[in-house]
């Protein structure tokens, strides 16, 4: 019997900009780990190189909105007038079997997971300083000068909920982000309300 059979669900957030989906990215090269990305759903058009199914699963509000009525979303919300949002299925699927499942997602759905799901990791990435932030929102050239400033104002506000999670990574270097990260699910592995249960059966074992 293995004493630590449960999958994690781990919830990677924080302001747009801050750089979530390079941290992510970095965390899911590195070794040692059986990590699961959950792919979102989206109504916002892809982007250059971005594929279905990889990066998000693309779909209409129309089907986004059946979905929110169906109650097969984990999460979702609205940003910069599109949907973004966690298919509830895959989740609980690869968590029964023991995965860590990775949701990288904005704040206002790690709040609804919050709500739902009390075992889960809540881990805030937090930018070095708004100047950073906004900078890397300019650099990846995607966004309007309207829409980056909208952006900055909505991180500050993000950024104010940050004691609500359970650990801040800051994003000075990805790949110490990322370290961090894997640190964080090893400690939580460990946890004594996490392991304690399936001691106990051991002991019971002749
Ligand atoms: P982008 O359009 O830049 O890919 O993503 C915009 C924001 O939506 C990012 O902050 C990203 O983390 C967030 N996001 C991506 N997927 C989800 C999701 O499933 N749920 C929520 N709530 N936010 C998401």
């Amino acid at each position: 019997m293995k004493l630590d059979e449960k999958g994690l669900l781990i919830v990677l957030s924080g302001p747009s900009g801050v750089g979530k989906g390079t941290v992510r990215e970095a965390l899911f090269k590195m070794e040692g780990h059986d990590l699961v990305y959950s792919v979102s759903m989206t109504t916002r058009e892809p982007r250059a190189g971005e594929v279905n199914g990889r990066e998000y699963f693309f779909v209409t509000r129309e089907e986004f909105e059946q979905k929110i009525k169906d109650g097969k979303m984990l999460e979702y919300a609205e940003f910069v007038n599109n949907y973004y949002g966690t298919p509830l299925d895959k989740v609980e699927e690869q968590l029964k079997l023991g995965k860590e499942v990775v949701l990288e997602i904005e704040v206002q759905g790690a709040m609804q997971v919050k709500e739902k799901m009390k075992d889960a990791i809540f881990i805030f990435i937090a930018p070095p300083s708004i100047e950073a932030l906004k900078n890397r929102l300019h650099s990846r050239g995607t966004e309007s000068l309207e829409a980056i400033k909208e952006r900055c104002e909505k991180a500050k506000r993000e950024i104010g909920l940050a004691y609500m999670y359970d650990y801040i990574v800051v994003n000075d270097e990805v790949s110490n982000a990322a370290d961090k990260i894997i640190a964080i699910i090893r400690a939580e592995h460990a946890k004594t309300e996490r392991t304690i249960d399936k001691y106990k059966k051991l002991l019971e074992v002749k």
